[in-house]
């Protein structure tokens, strides 16, 4: 099957808060891979942890104020409008009816999302619906062995142009920019009554701080 249109990627996550390591790694996946669009989806609710502290309007909220002016990254807010777990292979089946058989979408995982990959809900089926894209994130290792490691292996292609020539079914691992940046850490800073100003965008921080977000004792993870 030969495919013609650009590829589109998919960059799912609780963005709670969205900061500078998800925008960078965002931008830089666009212009390797050549996407026409990358599509941060906002997780509403998500299955394998606790619901989280501020709501999923709220952090789609931050993810819109974070792309805006970049017109190769949108919010996508299909997990707010559906009921029940969000599920990724709920979202990427929703996706290719959106787009069609032919083009190719990219699911982008970063490690530590790789490591619990074979707890999530049908996982194999991901590859019939998109290509995966496995970013290296500081702090973090890639499975050796086991059921995930092999499934990586047998579907691995060495760059990009693979991704363009097929709607789906590839794995590719890249290295970008590593920059030790999580939520988690954004969150214990507010909780700790710290900024975390230069981990995140300016509005993303004034929203933050209008809606009085992460002032609690935990870190909400
Ligand atoms: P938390 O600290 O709450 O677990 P997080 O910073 O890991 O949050 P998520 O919204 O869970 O953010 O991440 C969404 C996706 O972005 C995941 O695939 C994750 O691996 C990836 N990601 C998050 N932060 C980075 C980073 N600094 N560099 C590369 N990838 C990242």
């Amino acid at each position: 099957m030969s495919a013609v249109a650009a590829p589109i990627g998919v960059l799912g996550g609780t963005f709670n808060p969205i900061h500078h390591g998800h925008l960078r790694s965002a931008l830089e996946l666009v212009e390797i891979l050549g996407l026409e669009q990358l599509r941060l989806i906002p997780c509403a609710r998500p299955p394998h942890r606790e619901a989280p502290d501020c709501s999923a309007e709220q952090r789609a909220a931050m993810v819109e104020l974070a792309v805006a002016g970049e017109p190769r990254l949108c919010c996508d807010r299909r997990e707010l409008e559906r009921e029940g777990l969000s599920y990724t292979v709920d979202t990427l089946a929703s996706l290719r009816s959106e787009w069609g058989a032919q083009r190719p979408l990219c699911l982008v995982l970063g490690y530590d999302a790789v490591a619990t990959l074979d707890s999530w809900h049908r996982w194999r089926e991901l590859l019939d619906y998109a290509h995966i894209v496995i970013i290296a994130r500081p702090g973090w290792e890639l499975p050796h062995v086991g059921s995930v490691a092999e499934w990586l292996s047998e579907h691995r292609v060495s760059g990009p142009e693979a991704l363009g020539k097929a709607p789906a079914g590839a794995v590719l691992s890249l290295a970008l920019r590593p920059l030790a940046i999580a939520s988690t850490d954004i969150r214990t800073l507010l909780a700790a009554g710290r900024s975390p100003r230069f981990l995140l965008p300016e509005p993303v921080l004034d929203y933050i701080e209008i809606h009085q977000l992460y002032r609690g004792t935990g870190n909400g993870a």
